[in-house]
């Protein structure tokens, strides 16, 4: 985590859950935790069963939890959530919870709580969500994309929002150029003429643009192209590889990912890193096929792929670029935090570019309070 340390405003990436369908002794069912420091809210994708207590064990702190995003209604991705829902409440430091997810999820928590006589004394807002923008923010806009499953799934990708580069105060002073609303429009990169008739360019007064940081996260699903138009060029992929090369009837049958198919929609997107996970215990240690080997396999396509495990925590660092200058060429280090061995030196490859996701997509949402008004029973 020295990494991380380091980085003035990290988002960081916690795995609380990384097997598929049922919890094995080392690995929970799905969830992860979006850490966002600088506004001390923590945002949770999925949540499987038990993953209030995957919290418990690491150091993230419950009642920061602000947001949750569901990506489909599989138990293995739902079933821990009135549980947290219901301890937040009675610890007493929850403010509100917003919860995105597919039509089906505000009446699901709803007979949860009915029946379990459960109130919760927090605002509770559940958000059905439908490709296009789910969230926005002045820091941040969450959109999402139908993915390829049993079920309606959809996969989200957060992306945090370009920052203007540091203005140069010191050089424009040295400039000799009046301080007051001119700097502004120079901080914004607009171009001024001085009253000596000077043609100053804010852009050259400023550092480069901070790229916002883009995480992407899919699953559950079998190789779609909307899992790759979401994870355009996105600095982290986060994709299910439930089966290994081998079992890809399987993977077809159920609609799941191999490890080839998240490696594929990794290249096809042109990410910087991708991270798998929601793996089946059918490769645990011992057995003829292990999570080593659905390693091996998306690196011949993918070569900055690692696997996740549970309470790996992944740092997501800035950029500093400007903005539109994506490079072509992975990344040849990967960063510290992981205990995963490195990738083979990467090469140069040629990725199929599609177009960019339209952020204009339509962003219709609903919004349902849950109506929980009988009594918490412990
Ligand atoms: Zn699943
Ligand atoms: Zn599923």
């Amino acid at each position: 985590m020295e990494k991380s340390r380091l980085e003035i405003n990290p988002v960081e990436i916690t795995f609380l859950g990384t097997s598929s369908g049922v919890p094995t002794r080392s690995r929970n069912v799905s969830s992860i935790a979006l850490r966002l420091p600088q506004r001390a809210e923590v945002w949770l994708l999925d949540c499987g069963e038990g993953t209030q207590h995957q919290l418990l064990r690491s150091d993230l702190k419950i009642s920061q939890l602000r947001r949750i995003f569901v990506t489909h209604l599989h138990g293995d991705h739902i079933f821990g959530l009135l549980g947290l829902l219901a301890s937040c409440g009675m610890a007493g430091n929850a403010e509100a919870i917003d919860i995105y997810g597919p039509e089906g999820l505000a009446p699901y928590l709803q007979a949860c709580t009915k029946y379990s006589y459960t109130r919760l004394n927090y605002p509770i807002k559940v958000h059905t969500v439908q490709p296009g923008i789910v969230y926005e923010d002045a820091e941040f806009i969450v959109t999402c994309g139908s993915l390829k499953h049993r079920v309606p799934a959809y996969g989200y990708r957060f992306t945090e929002k370009d920052r203007p580069g540091k203005f140069d105060i010191a050089q424009a002073q040295a400039l000799g150029i009046p301080s007051g609303p001119i700097y502004g429009k120079l901080k914004r990169g607009e171009t001024i003429t001085l009253e000596d008739g000077r043609v100053i360019n804010g852009t050259e007064l400023c550092a480069p643009p901070e790229l916002g940081r883009k995480v992407v996260y899919c699953t559950d699903t079998v190789y779609c192209d909307g899992a790759v138009e979401l994870a355009q060029e996105a600095d982290l992929l986060i994709h299910e590889a439930t089966f290994a090369h081998a079992d890809a009837q399987m993977a077809f049958d159920r609609l799941h990912s191999t490890s080839t198919m998240a490696a594929q929609v990794a290249l096809g997107a042109g990410v910087k890193e991708l991270i798998m996970t929601h793996f089946s215990p059918r490769y645990a240690p011992g057995n003829p096929i292990i999570l080593d080997d659905l390693l091996q396999e998306a690196r011949a396509i993918f070569p900055n792929t690692r696997l996740a495990y549970d309470f790996y925590t992944h740092a997501v660092p800035r950029r500093r670029e400007p903005v539109g200058n994506n490079p072509e060429s992975i990344p040849e280090s990967i960063p510290e935090s992981s205990s995963e061995p490195s990738p083979a030196p990467s090469k140069k490859i040629i990725r199929k570019r599609k177009p960019k996701l339209d952020s204009k997509l339509d962003s219709k949402l609903d919004e349902e309070e849950l109506n929980v008004t009988q009594p918490l029973q412990l």
